[in-house]
């Protein structure tokens, strides 16, 4: 398996394969870019089909927190990790403390923190061996997921003013994919503004309890795509805007928290010719990790919430590149999060 030729190596800095053979945990940690801080990035437990599967994720995420960091103005860099392995069947305490080991073998150059497949319980196991987690209740600014959401809302009313000069939600139909940790959150927050929402889960007590708390319209999972709303909040999986999903849209904007969406980076152009306004992903979803940014002692939850709202801002800021530069919002968002990262001194 090539790695510096690997098509989505893209100058990391380091990469850490970790075996254990007594709890049998295989993991792949890796560290984009330490430019801003340590790199700070989730750890993602999933029944990959290969272990060049697992690196692809593992490089790709850690970039994208790279840049995430640096469009939110954090004191971080990005990294991610990945345990190979079914969340559900194979994930033992053994094999977390084992991760656990591998982190506080990196000396705090990698922070770890939740992420799909891996709890905040999980988190606070981990930190029996290593003080290098992030997102926990002990000692930690708590379940990123309610920041999350906050912010997701917060880039829907900046690219609702952008798109159709709208300062309120009132009205306006979101179709929201997937109701979990963030998105029962959104539905919250859009629902309290007036918004009517068409919901979908594969879940169907959690399509229940939508329906129940926010009077949505619960549609099939395959049927969101194709659900005339002006606003489409991918809130579950990525890869959700390809060459299938794209011609279906209905939407005139896609802005939601699912890491990864555009399936790859041409998607981004193709949304712009279609003419529908994207809030790239990982602007929009920075709430839960500008929240561990302000973790410590003094933890304000009111400067964090101030922080998270800056979301609307920057996305305006992107959204008028993209307009004034023609390209689309996923490269504006590339060249001003460059920008950001490269206004930052190298260490000597
Ligand atoms: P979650 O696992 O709590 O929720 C995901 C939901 O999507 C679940 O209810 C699941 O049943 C549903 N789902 C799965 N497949 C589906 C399908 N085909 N159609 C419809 N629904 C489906 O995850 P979460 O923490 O709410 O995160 C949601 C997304 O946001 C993920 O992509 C995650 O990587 C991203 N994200 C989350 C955070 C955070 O703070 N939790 C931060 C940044 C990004």
């Amino acid at each position: 398996m090539p790695i510096f030729t690997h098509p989505e190596f893209d100058a990391h800095e380091e990469i850490v394969f970790c075996h254990d053979p007594v709890s049998g945990l295989k993991a792949i940690i890796a560290i984009h870019n330490t430019r801003r801080g340590p790199a700070v990035g989730g750890c993602r437990m999933w029944p990959y089909a290969s272990e060049d599967e697992a690196l692809t994720d593992a490089l790709r995420l850690s970039r994208g927190m790279t840049f995430k960091s640096a469009l939110a103005d954090l004191p971080f860099g990005g990294g991610k990790s990945v345990i190979i392995g079914d969340s559900h069947r194979d994930k033992t305490k053994p094999q977390l403390l084992a991760m656990a080991g591998f982190v506080e073998s990196l000396g705090g150059r990698y922070i770890i923190a939740e992420d799909v497949g891996i709890t905040q319980d999980d988190a606070e196991v981990m930190q029996r061996r290593t003080a290098h987690v992030a997102g926990t209740c002990a000692g930690g600014a708590g379940d990123p997921s309610p920041s999350t959401a906050y912010g997701v809302y917060m880039g829907i009313r900046a690219a609702v003013a952008h798109r159709l000069g709208q300062d309120s939600l009132k009205g306006i139909r979101v179709a929201v994919q997937g109701l979990g940790q963030v998105g029962l959150h959104l539905c919250r927050y859009l629902a309290d503004e007036g918004a009517r929402l068409i919901v979908t889960d594969i879940d169907q007590n959690a399509m229940a309890k939508a329906e129940a708390e926010f009077s949505a319209e619960a549609v099939a999972p395959e049927a969101i795509y194709d659900t005339p709303a002006e606003i489409f909040a991918p809130c579950a999986l990525g890869a959700v805007i390809n060459d299938d999903t794209l011609p279906r849209l209905r939407a005139s904007i896609v802005a939601g928290s699912a890491n990864n969406q555009l399936a790859e980076a041409r998607h981004g152009a193709a949304l712009a010719k279609r003419n529908i306004l994207y809030a790239p992903d990982y602007v929009i979803n920075a709430g839960g990790v500008i929240n561990i940014s302000h973790e410590g002692p003094g933890y304000s939850k009111e400067a964090a919430v101030k922080h998270v709202a800056r979301i609307h801002d920057t996305l305006s800021e992107i959204f008028r590149r993209a307009d004034a530069e023609n390209i689309p919002t996923s490269e504006a968002a590339d060249a001003l999060a460059l920008e950001r990262l490269n206004s930052v001194p190298v260490a000597a």
